[in-house]
């Protein structure tokens, strides 16, 4: 058994956040996850860091949360962060009293914007829609959610925090009606693992009512599908929003080799139940195609959804709830955070690490706002392009990873599933989506002796099953055509057909 004074349950941004800001403050505690880090809506957002302006005119508190973190993160987590600013564009037909609106609101919550003529958009985007009416240029980033996860529970790891990926929680231990301890069950070898402590934090997102359901509370929340397209290009250097109230398929936002346009919102009972709908798809490339008409033309390599934990219990439209965020105390040594948006993940650690200071009596002040997330030297930033200097022996072409950076992953970071890697390094994340490179990555995998040969085809198996999943929507055209060389390759050459 395991002891310990915080078990944080959740390992996407809020949770990750979470154990930074407890390490930083002195705070002993484990993070419990059942996938790799960035397994729920964090590794399957947008990938934007918000200035705001998404919601300044629905939710301006919101906003103002926004362009708060939005600077903070620049600065901090530099190699996590493309400042590649962002445009809201108004075409022919949207509101210009919307329009009004949202100047007026920028101004009074503190985005900065700038109002740009038709020519001047066009010269910062060439691929925008020429009929434009006009621009405003906020300062919308890019933001790597998984890089953003890896440096937050690394500063964890180094001031002796533990961190237990795959890892499943299946049980809350609670005893004289206080919830004391988890049970958690490992993914590989279905060891259960029993940890102790006085306070739990739920950050499980989207799965937060099932946990707090397991100590007898509940959490209200409403659950929200929102699906996403990539497309094999990087068709603007800049995040392009729809100048109008959010909806449906109104932003792209470039990231790395590919850019990123979305998302739906529909309603959804169960956040392990998720498929992307042809009708989402439909919607996505029309609307991104107004924005950027070569996305209509463009191949698309893969569609991915994500819940969103919405904060109220019953509700028609997700897109009305605000992105605020809440913490519960339920009053038995548990606590649920829930809400909230990528963009403000620090600041919801930070209030959360202040409640659970209070509890133990302590007072050392917050400190991840002003402190550069630890590990970022490691790695390359943006642009893609620095990583080819010194690079030698590539194993993934489409992301520029090398047989370094994956052996690195894999020795010095305790990897067990392929997908792990591709998480720390980009590994197949570009254009062909790890048909080329997934296998070169297990045969190095193999070759350190993390994995059998038999092991390393059970794993390449449900890569290639997870694979399918993603890019069967967006198969069409040179998409399938390439797929379908992926397929001999793997099913003929390999002969996986015989072992699927
Ligand atoms: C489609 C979409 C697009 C978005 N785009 C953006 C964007 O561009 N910018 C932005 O700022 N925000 C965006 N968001 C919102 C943002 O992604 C979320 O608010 C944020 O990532 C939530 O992080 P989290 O850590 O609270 O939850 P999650 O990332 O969902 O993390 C919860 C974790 O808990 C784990 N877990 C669940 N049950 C258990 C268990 N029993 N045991 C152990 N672990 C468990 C899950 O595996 C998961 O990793 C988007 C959301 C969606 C869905």
């Amino acid at each position: 058994m395991i002891r310990t004074d915080v078990i944080i349950i959740g390992g996407g941004a809020t949770g990750c956040g979470i154990a930074r800001d407890l390490a930083l403050r002195g705070v002993h505690h484990y993070l419990v996850e059942k996938g790799d880090f960035a397994s729920g809506a964090t590794g399957a957002c947008h990938g934007l860091l918000h200035s705001g302006g998404r919601y300044v005119v629905t939710d301006p508190e919101a906003a103002k949360e926004c362009i708060t973190e939005n600077s903070i993160l620049r600065k901090i987590a530099q190699k996590c962060v493309e400042t590649t600013g962002g445009l809201f564009v108004r075409l022919p037909g949207d509101s210009k009293r919307f329009r009004d609106s949202f100047l007026t609101r920028c101004e009074e919550v503190g985005i900065g914007t700038e109002v740009l003529s038709p020519s001047k958009a066009l010269d910062l985007v060439p691929g925008l829609n020429p009929t434009l009416e006009e621009a405003i240029q906020v300062p919308d980033c890019s933001i790597d959610p998984f890089r953003l996860c890896m440096l937050n529970a690394y500063t964890s790891r180094r001031r002796g925090g533990g961190i237990l990926i795959h890892h499943e929680v299946k049980e809350i231990i609670v005893e004289k009606g206080r919830c004391v301890g988890i049970k958690a069950r490992e993914r590989l070898t279905a060891q259960v693992k029993e940890i102790r402590a006085p306070i739990i934090i739920n950050a499980a997102g989207a799965w937060g009512d099932r946990i707090a359901r397991m100590s007898g509370s509940q959490v209200p929340m409403t659950l929200s599908k929102g699906s996403l397209v990539i497309s094999n290009h990087r068709l603007t250097n800049m995040v392009i929003n729809r100048l109008r109230p959010p909806s449906d398929g109104d932003i792209i936002v470039p990231n790395e080799a590919v850019c990123l346009a979305g998302t739906t919102s529909v309603p959804v009972e169960d956040p392990d139940v998720l498929d992307v709908d042809a009708s989402e798809m439909d919607i996505i490339t029309s609307q991104a195609g107004q924005l950027i008409p070569s996305f209509g033309s463009t191949r698309l390599i893969r569609a991915y959804t994500g819940v969103r934990p919405l904060l109220e219990a019953t509700c028609k439209d997700g897109r009305s709830i605000s992105r605020g965020f809440r913490i519960i105390d339920h009053e038995n040594g548990m606590f649920s955070i829930l809400g909230g948006k990528l963009t403000t993940y620090r600041l919801m650690a930070e209030k959360m690490v202040d409640v659970i200071m209070g509890q133990l009596g302590l007072n050392v002040p917050c400190k991840t706002a002003s402190l550069p997330l630890e590990g970022q030297e490691e790695l390359s930033g943006y642009p893609l392009s620095k990583r080819l200097k010194g690079i030698d022996d590539i194993v993934c072409e489409c992301e520029l990873v090398s047989r370094r950076d994956v052996e690195h992953a894999i020795n010095s970071l305790g990897i067990q599933y392929v997908g792990d890697i591709q998480h720390r390094t980009r590994l197949g994340m570009g254009p062909c989506q790890g048909g080329f490179c997934t296998y070169r990555a297990l045969g190095i995998m193999q070759e350190l002796g993390r994995v059998s040969t038999e092991e390393s085809l059970e794993i390449l198996k449900l890569f290639l099953q997870r694979r399918f999943k993603g890019i069967k929507p967006a198969l069409w055209g040179d998409q399938l055509r390439e797929e379908q060389l992926i397929e001999s390759i793997y099913l003929g050459i390999l002969n996986m057909e015989s072992k699927a």
